[in-house]
């Protein structure tokens, strides 16, 4: 399967990515882990990104199409792949859907995960990840970043929403709850993308 999670930061967009692909056997594909590694490895790709994640700002979709084009190539992802917070602008999906469309692909579905804002500014002030064995907080989840990370998303990501609604490919849910209430959520959304699919198992 060909899936995006979409949603705000603060989701649980990466945890999800994590079970789910697993389930799905396929990658999980995360550009914000991507650039991270990048960053922390100091590589071109990472000095080129780091200004932008460290003010909460996207990455240009020049940079970022990029990255992804060379990660969907890997022979991984040839049969499906579970996509972690690309893309994050329209012209990033229209560049998905011409590179898919290249290779005779499309998406299956893309699931939103459904957040209010209060319970993500909640989450993401309380988030830590664990780095060299110690438990630190991301940069770009201080409070003033975390702000302007939720509106970026709101002025660039959320219309993707819509976006692919028209497309036919959208699946909203609910994803607020213990991380395998949600997950359930996910795998029954799933399944109802696969069937509606025109070579879905319910479909002929
Ligand atoms: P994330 O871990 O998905 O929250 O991403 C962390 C940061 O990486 C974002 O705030 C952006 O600066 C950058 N980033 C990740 N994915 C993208 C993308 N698809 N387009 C542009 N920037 C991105």
């Amino acid at each position: 399967m060909r899936v995006v999670l979409l949603g705000p930061p603060g989701a649980g967009k990466g945890t999800q990515a994590q079970i789910i692909a697993g389930q799905l056997g396929v990658p999980a594909i995360s550009t914000g882990d991507i650039f991270r590694a990048n960053v922390s490895g100091k590589t071109e790709l990472g000095l080129a990104a780091k200004g932008y994640m460290d003010a909460g700002d996207l990455v240009p979709d020049e940079i970022t199409v990029a990255m992804v084009k060379g990660r969907l190539a890997e022979a991984d992802a040839k049969g499906g792949f579970l996509l972690d917070g690309f893309p994050r602008t329209i012209a990033q999906a229209e560049q998905l859907r011409s590179s898919l469309e290249e290779l005779g692909h499309g998406l299956d579905c893309v699931l939103e995960l459904v957040v209010d804002e209060d319970e993500l500014v909640r989450r993401l002030s309380g988030r830590r990840m664990l780095v060299d064995g110690q438990w630190v907080q991301r940069s770009d989840d201080e409070p003033e970043t975390v702000r302007h990370r939720l509106q970026v998303y709101r002025e660039q990501t959320a219309p993707l929403s819509g976006w692919y609604e028209t497309e036919g490919l959208l699946a909203r849910m609910d994803a607020i709850g213990a991380v395998e209430e949600v997950t359930q959520r996910a795998l029954t959304a799933l399944e109802a993308c696969r069937g509606a699919r025109p070579d879905g198992p319910s479909a002929g």
